[in-house]
């Protein structure tokens, strides 16, 4: 508790300045300095610097001058650094979780699954040597091979968002320097600690100075690396407005980008579904991670009769959910990320009020003892959303979901494939036909039958379509491995006259 000027001070001195790391070195760049805050409190818990377009550039040199030699490096001996870091982010996985969990409000629980993750897509990235391999014909003329190889493009970056602070660099990261590049990561502003703790792991495996660099900040320093001549391809996740501009301005420059984007993801409920299992779903898909996640249900479409009993068992499934501090014991949902998210939220709320929704569980401006200043919402269910107003095409990202009803299964498909987004969408049934005809004509990159978070497997990409994605190739997976490497083919013809000894 700061009680008195002096107290206030020392809690400012003590308030510890991130730092960039460029070329194998710690440093704290000159810049403007953004509170990082828990928002379960509104406690500071460290200051990180916004960079400057020259600290880019210090770090496009470094990741530039790393280059050469590493690409030479085998496939084989890059990926024993990553076998490294996998055992280094197993040993500190809790530490990562909690430092999550503070700075970016999710439980415990689900910031753990969320390193899980991230470790995976290590896994699959071990597998580079095999998964970087060419093909050839042999003879495609007489006496003339042709032979496609895969070769590193040079230096890449990823700009990052605040939802996942652990996993999201992980979709792109591990795959760019086993293929040979070399690295920028810039996290988001409002979570860099988790990146802050990862670096000093990847910095315990060895790797050489200038392979991996990090730089903190926020618009200038993204700016900056979307002009930078050196930087050759750009991986961007975060909401569809700015992955739009990251996308237009990188591409206008030249590069090679993917751009992962906003959404609002409906889920269809037929009458023949298992309700409580669809409940069970529907309410952590829903509410996990407060809604801030990208495949989050955000639009629950209900089939016929299916439409009470669903809105009766999720609104007692959304009043009992346990709203608090991740890192408290039993806490189901943290806060969302800042109060200007929480005040958005709730305008949002209102505002699908305004429009003709009624509300059936209304968390706003909750209590929750102990953490008076968090930016808490607790889950929020609207009914009647009107398929044409905004608060049923306007993503939330808030533990908000709004209820809507149709007749018919064609009508429910029609109206997943009349938004803008294509993150998401998932059906629940115990039909077999249904669910085909759905996987078949629903207009979205990730699907669920009976699921609620469609994510893929580090070893699928993470396919959005529409404006939730912005590019052609994916994170993750195989995807990834093509977006980090060129092809280059070669159609070789040699002369031996074997009359002649050599
Ligand atoms: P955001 O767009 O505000 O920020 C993302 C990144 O862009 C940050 O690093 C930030 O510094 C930078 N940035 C922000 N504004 C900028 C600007 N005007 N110019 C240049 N750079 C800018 O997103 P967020 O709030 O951090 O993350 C939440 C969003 O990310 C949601 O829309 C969510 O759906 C989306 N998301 C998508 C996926 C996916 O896979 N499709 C995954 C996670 C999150």
């Amino acid at each position: 508790m700061r009680d008195n000027g002096q107290t206030l001070h020392l809690a400012i001195f003590m308030t510890e300045i991130l730092q960039n790391y460029i070329n194998g070195k710690w440093e704290t760049p000159q810049a403007d300095l953004l509170d990082v805050v828990n928002p379960a409190t509104s406690e500071v818990l460290a200051s990180v610097p916004l960079s400057s377009a020259s600290d880019i550039d210090r770090a496009a040199q470094a990741a530039a001058a790393a280059f050469p030699s590493w690409r030479r490096t085998p496939a084989g001996d890059r990926v024993q650094y990553l076998f490294r870091l996998k055992t280094l982010l197993e040993e500190n996985l809790d530490d990562l979780a909690r430092t999550i969990t503070l700075e970016c409000g999710k439980t415990f629980g689900e910031a753990r699954a969320e390193m899980q993750r991230a470790i995976e897509n290590v896994e699959v990235a071990c597998g580079t040597p095999i998964l970087m391999q060419g093909y050839n014909s042999e003879d495609i003329a007489r006496g003339i091979d042709e032979i496609l190889i895969r070769q590193p493009i040079g230096v890449a970056a990823a700009i990052a968002p605040f939802n996942f602070p652990g996993m999201i660099p992980f979709w792109f990261l591990p795959y760019a320097i086993a293929c040979g590049n070399t690295y920028i990561l810039k996290p988001s502003e409002k979570v860099p600690l988790t990146m802050q703790k990862v670096m000093r792991l990847i910095e315990k495996t060895g790797l050489p100075d200038g392979v991996v660099n990090l730089v903190n900040g926020a618009k200038e320093a993204v700016d900056a690396i979307l002009d930078h001549p050196i930087i050759r391809a750009i991986s961007f996740v975060g909401s569809s407005p700015v992955a739009q501009y990251v996308y237009s301005r990188a591409a206008a420059n030249g590069k090679r980008v993917q751009c992962q984007g906003g959404a609002k993801n409906p889920i269809i409920i037929l009458p023949d579904a298992d309700l409580d299992m669809t409940t069970r779903i529907t309410i952590d898909s829903a509410f996990g991670c407060a809604g801030q996640r990208c495949l989050a249900a955000s639009l629950a479409v209900t089939v016929g009769s299916a439409q009470k009993p669903f809105t009766e068992a999720i609104a007692e499934a959304a009043s009992s959910r346990k709203v608090g501090f991740g890192l408290d014991e039993g806490v189901q949902m943290g806060p969302v990320i800042n109060q200007q998210s929480r005040d958005r939220i709730e305008s949002l709320i209102q505002e699908g009020l305004d429009e003709g929704a009624s509300i059936v569980v209304d968390g706003r401006r909750p209590e929750i003892a102990g953490y008076e200043q968090g930016s808490f919402v607790r889950p929020t269910v609207l009914r009647n959303v009107r398929p044409d107003s905004q608060i049923a095409k306007t993503e939330i990202f808030g533990p908000v979901l709004g209820m809507l009803h149709v007749e018919t299964i064609d009508d429910a498909i029609a109206l997943v494939n009349s938004g803008q987004w294509g993150n998401m969408a998932c059906l629940f049934t115990s039909s077999g036909a249904a669910a085909r005809k759905f996987r078949y004509e629903a207009e979205a990159g990730n699907i669920g039958i009976n699921i609620g978070v469609a994510a893929p497997m580090a070893f699928f990409p993470f396919s959005g379509w529409k404006d939730s994605f912005f590019g052609d190739l994916h994170g993750q997976g195989r995807d990834a491995i093509e977006f980090f490497t060129q092809s280059k083919v070669i159609v070789e013809r040699w002369f031996q006259d074997w009359s002649r000894q050599f």
